[in-house]
């Protein structure tokens, strides 16, 4: 059964963007970065780069990083990794390393109970299902729609209020699962859900722990994830604006209660949101 769904209502990950190469209209780009360096685990690092010239290409963990000119020259716009440990890191800028130090954040721990023990030890079946879903979000996750430039100003997708739930370390029925890459946002089912800013539709789908969810890729490797919707109103290929309804609050795949999940991911790592608010 949980394959016949997911076979009809999964879509494939083609990103198709090319109708937006150049079109230069859409993301603003900032004076100066709307918020400061907070260089640990699920934030983002701001570091400064060498050179003053063309744009220079920095990686980190070999995934593409985006790059921003302030007043004081180029700035490199990191996306940091939970997962990620304190201590000496490097981005690499053109063959050459530029390091900085990832500082320690621990962040609270949260215990859940489900009624659906399938969604805390999927089964078989399931996690055939989820090993195709990843494949499916792997590259959703690495967007980078060529130009397209990514506001770093966003607007909160849906009314409700804020929790600090990014971050918490998850344990589901007593078993401790992977710590929650995203900001939750409570609020009642069937809530209009808005982009935060421009951006390309790079994947919807029907998934496992993300429900019916919308990726939304902003730009150099920004990419929000909307996840639980009871309704997707957007397309894969669609370009939105600030404002654009993309669906409707809900409570499918794993949750115990109708809210709005938002990651928020750069250079293929999941940031807390709030950074960007
Ligand atoms: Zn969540």
């Amino acid at each position: 059964m949980m394959m016949a769904r997911c076979l009809s209502a999964c879509r494939p990950a083609t990103l198709l963007i090319a109708g937006v190469i150049g079109s230069g209209m859409i993301g603003a780009e900032p004076a100066s970065l709307p918020f400061k360096s907070s260089p640990v685990p699920g934030g983002v690092a701001v570091i400064a780069l060498p050179g003053q010239g063309a744009a220079p290409r920095a990686t980190y963990r070999g995934e593409p990083v985006l790059v921003r000119r302030s007043a004081r020259g180029w700035q490199a716009v990191v996306g940091i990794p939970l997962s990620a440990k304190p201590g000496r890191e490097a981005i690499e800028v053109g063959g050459q390393a530029v390091s900085f130090t990832i500082k320690p954040k621990r962040y609270p721990e949260q215990r859940i109970t489900l009624k659906d023990q399938r969604k805390v030890t999927p089964n078989a079946e399931d996690e055939a299902r989820i090993a195709r879903e990843q494949a499916l979000m792997a590259p959703a996750w690495k967007a980078w729609p060529e130009g397209l430039v990514p506001s770093l100003r966003f607007h909160q997708p849906t009314p409700g209020g804020l929790t600090s739930s990014f971050g918490l370390r998850r344990i589901f029925n007593g078993e401790p699962r992977a710590p929650h890459a995203g900001l939750d946002i409570k609020a009642p089912a069937g809530q209009a859900v808005r982009a935060p800013a421009a951006g390309v539709v790079v994947l919807t789908g029907d998934f496992f722990f993300s429900g019916n969810a919308v990726f939304l890729a902003h730009g150099e490797g920004v990419v929000s994830l909307f996840a639980h919707l009871s309704k997707v109103t957007v397309k894969q290929g669609q370009l939105v604006q600030p404002g654009d309804l993309l669906g409707e609050v809900g409570m499918t795949g794993r949750a115990t209660g109708p809210h709005l999940h938002w990651s928020l991911s750069l250079n293929n790592a999941r940031v807390d949101p709030r950074l960007f608010l």
